[in-house]
């Protein structure tokens, strides 16, 4: 079995990280969250602050207890994200030393990807997880299961789940599946 995932608001807490930065970019409150900036604003603060952001946001809570578990049941891991591009190259060896510095174990890295159901099915994945609806759309399009995660209760096309538990205990419960055919 192999399980595809996302960085960003997936295996990192980003968002959040990000908006910390949002305090020092603006002083008022008109937006509260970077991605709510204008076009010319959010690449602004992204050329100030991403790299930090990506040097320094957390993983999420039980992400990297839940991944070695997966690993030990011989599910290959596979990371699909959006990193190094919009001209952010230097995103792509940051994320590399940040994944080894924080030990996460995982097959492959695939950067770059906005869309990301071509190299879900040519690495044939068999559950893709993310944040995002529409990258799980077009993953669900083409045959694979997908997950999302969600911090809060949100009405999705997508099983969901908000914590790495509960993606522990959706994927004990898909091979309970698999088991039982
Ligand atoms: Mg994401």
């Amino acid at each position: 079995m192999t399980i595809g995932i996302d960085l960003d608001d997936t295996l990192i807490e980003t968002t959040k990280t990000g908006n910390k930065y949002l305090k020092k970019f603006i002083t008022d409150n008109r937006v509260t969250d970077y991605h709510d900036l204008s076009k010319d604003e959010y690449l602004k603060f992204y050329k100030m602050y991403l790299y930090d952001i990506q040097k320094e946001a957390p993983l999420k809570k039980d992400a990297l207890k839940v991944l070695k578990y997966l690993r030990s049941q011989n599910i290959k891991i596979v990371i699909i994200t959006a990193r190094g591009t919009l001209g952010f190259a230097d995103s792509i060896p940051i994320t590399l030393e940040y994944l080894k510095k924080h030990n996460i174990v995982y097959d492959k890295i695939i950067f770059k990807k906005n869309h990301k159901s071509a190299s879900a099915v040519k690495e044939k994945i068999d559950l893709f997880i993310d944040d995002k609806e529409k990258v799980l759309d077009e993953i669900k399009r083409v045959g694979i299961k997908t997950l999302r995660f969600v911090d809060n209760f949100t009405k999705s096309n997508h099983d969901t789940v908000s914590s790495w538990l509960d993606i522990k205990n959706y994927i004990d419960n898909l091979f309970g599946e698999v088991k039982n055919e």
